[in-house]
């Protein structure tokens, strides 16, 4: 009895078993036609094709150019082939993770998934019913190139590589050299002459090589083409690398799920890969049907250095002497132009400039009306839209988005201008201590207690004997005794003095 129990137990247990395994199995295979799918599709989705010429080239490495034709490459998606896609996962760069061209490793420091703010103050300056700005200066090293070091750095450990490669006038090396220090990869930067002090610092500190060539990132960038020809380096050069239009349009796709799409996405240009990476990637998502509009892109340069504009202008040039304070988008030649081009025309958008005065007061607005300190490359974006606003060219009910690419700590260009403000406002305080001195005594002789009494004890004693002793020195106050007190008396110099100050002030 008990051992036919035992028998019909057993044999119950083996079916049970065996039922387990087939579900197993069942389950198993359909893990791996998933993963055969997703692969398939990503294979798709990393094609890399030639702009001019189309033809479809090896994913990997990324190169620049079409070896045939010279064109531009960029990475394409069939929106037909890929299908129905969710982004899923926490909101960060990753999470668009589908719409990427396939990488194996992740390298990440949690980088994107930045805050849209809704400008409220800003936007009534302007007059503008809906303004977001798109803080970028959130990432881990502050700025947006955080996303293309992730991907970058992404596939060089795919690819194991072991040192990039990087011309930059700033952002690009500063994201880079930190992911490459977190993933210890060998990080090589050519900077030009002039590179913001604060990027500088953060290569420096992430422990970068910094090789200095050309005065404008132009000729550091053949400089890195050639050395990565030379030695097989990783090229992440932005302008040379497609990957990074692809890791930089996650930022339109943010923005699709935090906002919607806006009537216009106003962007800097320096060698116009940004602009055109926004662009794409509300095109994707467009193809996708995830929206149902596109945004016109207004692409905004300095005055002193605007090729792309003067395209738009189509009073195309070389410049002669590129200038401007906003060195992040300081790029003569700029190998994007195109593309920049192609998103402005396509989207019905627009390109312009804007003086480095129009930046700084811009820089400056952004700070005190909304709490960002911006670097000055985006506070173009919002001079811009000054402008576009004074000649209607915005409406005052479309919507507007900013994109503020990096942190204003990183540009110390800024920074010395506003301490030396500082300084000029303190000597303007200094000023006016003397001036206050000057007419209390031209009313009547005074002895220095009594100054010091009568300017409201503003300040110590000693400093107000130090600012006599100066009036002293330079003749426009003398002293005498009188019942034991040091009088001081205004002398005719310290009278003129007085009467130049009033004439300015009537000036002002
Ligand atoms: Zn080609």
């Amino acid at each position: 009895m008990l051992r036919t129990w035992y028998i019909v137990h057993i044999k119950k247990i083996a079916y049970a078993s065996r039922l387990k395994v087939f579900v197993h199995m069942f389950f198993l295979h359909v893990k791996i036609y998933e993963a055969m799918f997703i692969f398939m599709r990503a294979t798709l989705l990393s094609s890399l094709q030639c702009t001019r010429c189309g033809k479809n080239l090896d994913a990997y490495p990324p190169k620049s150019h079409c070896p045939i034709c010279g064109g531009l490459v960029e990475y394409v998606i069939d929106a037909e082939k890929v299908g129905e896609i969710k982004f899923t996962g926490e909101f960060s760069f990753w999470r668009y993770r589908p719409l990427l061209p396939k990488v194996k490793n992740v390298a990440t420091m949690r980088e994107g998934g930045t805050p849209l703010y809704k400008a409220e103050r800003l936007s009534r300056n302007f007059e503008l019913s809906t303004l977001y700005l798109k803080d970028e200066t959130r990432n881990p090293t502050n700025s947006f190139r955080d996303r293309s070091a992730a991907l970058m750095v992404s596939n060089i450990l795919d690819l194991n590589m072991t040192t990039a490669i990087c011309a930059t006038n700033g952002n690009m090396g500063a994201s880079l050299a930190a992911y490459c220090a977190k993933y210890g990869i060998n990080c090589h930067v050519i900077i030009p002459k002039i590179v913001d002090m604060g990027k500088l610092a953060q290569m420096l500190v992430y422990d970068a090589i910094i090789e200095e060539h050309g005065e404008t990132v132009d000729e550091s960038i053949r400089r890195a083409e050639l050395l990565a020809e030379e030695t097989g380096w990783y090229q992440a050069t932005p302008e040379l690398n497609p990957l990074v239009i692809e890791a930089q349009k996650t930022i339109a796709f943010e923005v699709a799920e935090q906002f919607g799409v806006p009537d216009w996405f106003i962007v800097s240009m320096g060698s116009g890969g940004t602009a055109y990476s926004v662009w794409k990637g509300f095109n994707e998502l467009y193809d996708l049907n995830k929206i149902n509009a596109l945004p016109k892109i207004l692409g905004v340069q300095a005055e002193g250095c605007s090729p792309i504009v003067d395209a738009y202008l189509t009073a195309e040039g070389d410049i002669e002497k590129p200038s401007t304070h906003a060195i992040g988008i300081l790029v003569a030649k700029p190998l994007q132009k195109e593309l920049a081009l192609n998103a402005i025309k396509s989207s019905k958008g627009l390109a312009l400039s804007v003086s480095d005065q129009e930046i700084f007061a811009a820089e400056q607005s952004i700070a005190r009306l909304e709490g960002i300190f911006a670097e000055p490359a985006s506070s173009g974006t919002i001079a811009a839209l000054k402008k576009a606003r004074e000649e209607s060219i915005i409406d005052k009910d479309e919507s507007v988005i900013c994109l503020i690419t990096g942190s204003g700590l990183k540009a110390t260009d800024v920074l010395q201008a506003l301490s030396k403000k500082r300084k000029s406002a303190m000597l303007g305080a200094e000023f006016s201590t003397k001036e206050k001195i000057l007419r209390l005594l031209s009313e009547r002789d005074r002895y220095g207690y009594e100054i010091w009494k009568d300017l409201r004890k503003t300040m110590t004693r000693s400093a107000i004997y130090q600012h006599l002793n100066e009036l002293y020195n330079r003749g426009m106050l003398t002293s005498y005794i009188e019942e034991g007190k040091k009088y001081f008396k205004i002398t005719d110099r310290g009278k003129r003095v007085l009467k130049a100050i009033d004439e300015v002030k009537a000036l002002l």
